[in-house]
């Protein structure tokens, strides 16, 4: 079954408030119920992105969402008093968030506290090996020719 999740409103902002009428990108849109309505399916963060990109624009957009919650991929499951976290757990290109904020005249800093984790996180193997993931080249060339040296070039072409 499909629910109907959230609506965002052009001339008012994902929340009912606010307003995008001033913003440059939203020169022309029409407001209310003029505009004109757009349907995202799916509220991951490309969904999301996507309806704060055409609400900016002027669009009327309503979000359809199959589960009970937002977050798509980062969407949690509780279970017996647990949360299991079952997708991203590390922003890996905090810009592109930010660049939403701008789009809606906001700064990103006002709202989230993102920090720099080194490493980004650790993958450990059963034999006590583990595996550091970072933004340090030269740290993740060292550590994948120790593990798959055949895998180096790979890496960086990547
Ligand atoms: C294990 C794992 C780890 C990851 N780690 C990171 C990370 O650390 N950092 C990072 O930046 N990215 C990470 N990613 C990638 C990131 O999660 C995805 O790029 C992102 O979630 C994709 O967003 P999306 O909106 O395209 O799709 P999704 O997040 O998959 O969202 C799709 C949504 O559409 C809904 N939907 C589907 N069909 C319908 C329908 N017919 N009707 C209504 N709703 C529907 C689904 O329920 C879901 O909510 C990870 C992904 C995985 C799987």
């Amino acid at each position: 079954m499909t629910n109907l999740f959230k609506s965002i409103n052009a001339d008012g902002g994902a929340e009912g408030g606010g307003g995008s009428q001033n913003h440059p990108m939203s020169s022309g849109a029409t407001p209310g119920d003029r505009a004109p309505t757009a349907i995202v399916i799916g509220t991951g963060f490309g969904g999301l992105a996507a309806a704060i990109r055409l609400s900016v624009k002027g669009y009327r957009v309503q979000m359809l969402e199959k589960l009970d919650a937002p977050g798509g991929r980062a969407y949690v499951h509780k279970q017996d008093g647990f949360t299991f976290d079952a997708g991203p757990t590390i922003i890996t290109l905090p810009h592109l968030i930010a660049e939403l904020f701008t789009l809606c005249g906001r700064d990103m800093k006002d709202h989230v506290d993102l920090r720099l984790m080194s490493p980004f996180y650790r993958i450990r193997f059963d034999d006590g090996t583990h595996f550091d993931y970072s933004n340090n080249d030269e740290a993740m060339l060292d550590q994948i020719a120790q593990f798959s040296p055949e895998d180096v070039q790979g890496f960086k072409t990547f």
